[in-house]
């Protein structure tokens, strides 16, 4: 049991919330944000919301999602309370959200998270790494709150759950993912609905970039890592953006056999920085060899940046893995 005393008497006692979530938001980031969102709504509290990335196109049919802004600017008005959702670390937020911190103060922040390697950063940290997702906390919360479920509320923490357990195919869902998703479907969430938003709603240009991605796939002499590349040419030969790598790394992960899969994404215009996503299919703990770089997530995906050329960066990497294949 997950105790929310200290946030229920902050949420109580407070009017105007500030929530944000993770840089490149996945369903769970945003899902979490709407989810609770909503929900303070339900209860007449006032919110804003901020992600440095906005909303992914495939990710706009998440009720509420209008809501979400791009600029912080009206940060000094909802200084009651900062909810981070899905960060295992400040940083994650964004650099320039991060610095402002230090400016202003908020009465209360309070973190929500799932992460392996979750920092603690805030004065009230909800933490439970047995959370298929953090979607799923903030649920519980909501619920805890005396927030009435709506049928928008159910679609985002159900579509938290589809994203973050590959439509509950992982080994993060549970007997209670299970349970509570179908607690959401008697709230409204619609199964099929959600699942062609997320995963039947692809533009032909990322068919395209998929087609350019696959080109790169690396498979190491071990046959245990596998790994497929993706550059800013890619992106503008396939009239594509960032956001449509997402996914990407399902294709070296479906390989027979594969420990390890990698996706490296060019963050800058001259090839000298790295994305890089980790995926372990079985007991390669990926959040360890993140972390080594700066990065960080859970035993079975993770992420991190390395600056570098690509040649460098791949060496570095596969190094990193193979030690922890041993
Ligand atoms: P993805 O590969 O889908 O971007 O991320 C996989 C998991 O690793 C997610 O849970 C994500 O939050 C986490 N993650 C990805 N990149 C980073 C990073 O640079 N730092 C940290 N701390 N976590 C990351
Ligand atoms: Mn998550």
């Amino acid at each position: 049991m997950i105790d929310f005393k200290n946030v229920l008497k902050v949420v109580h006692e407070s009017q105007n919330f500030f929530i944000t979530s993770h840089l490149n938001p996945d369903s769970d980031a945003l899902g979490s944000m709407l989810g609770l969102a909503l929900g303070l709504l339900e209860i007449n509290k006032n919110v804003f919301l901020y992600n440095r990335d906005g909303v992914p196109r495939i990710l706009q049919f998440m009720p509420g999602s209008i809501m979400i802004n791009t600029s912080f600017e009206k940060i000094d008005e909802f200084r009651d309370v900062l909810f981070i959702l899905d960060c295992s670390n400040l940083y994650r937020v964004g650099d320039e959200l991060a610095e402002k911190f230090n400016e202003i103060k908020f009465c209360s922040s309070i973190t929500i998270d799932h992460h392996d390697t979750h920092e603690g950063f805030a004065d009230i940290s909800i933490i439970d790494k047995t959370a298929s997702s953090t979607g799923m906390i903030v649920y519980k919360l909501l619920k805890s709150l005396g927030v009435k479920i709506n049928k928008d509320i159910a679609t985002n923490i159900y579509a938290t759950i589809v994203g973050d357990t590959g439509s509950f195919k992982y080994s993060n869902t549970t007997p209670e993912t299970l349970n509570l998703a179908a607690e959401l479907m008697g709230f409204g969430a619609d199964p099929e609905s959600i699942s062609k938003n997320l995963y039947e709603n692809e533009s032909v240009n990322k068919l395209q970039l998929l087609s350019l991605a696959l080109l790169t796939l690396e498979i190491s002499n071990n046959k245990k890592i596998a790994s497929v590349s993706v550059t800013e040419s890619m992106f503008k030969n396939s009239c594509t953006e960032r956001e449509d790598s997402e996914g990407l790394i399902n294709y070296p992960r479906s390989i027979n056999g594969i420990e390890v899969a990698v996706l490296f994404r060019e963050e800058d215009h001259n090839g000298n920085s790295w994305k890089i996503s980790l995926r372990s299919k079985g007991d390669t703990d990926v959040a360890k060899i993140a972390g080594l770089f700066g990065g960080g997530g859970h035993k079975k995906a993770a992420g991190c940046t390395i600056d570098g050329k690509l040649d460098d960066v791949k060496k570095k990497i596969y190094s990193a893995i193979n030690k922890e294949l041993l």
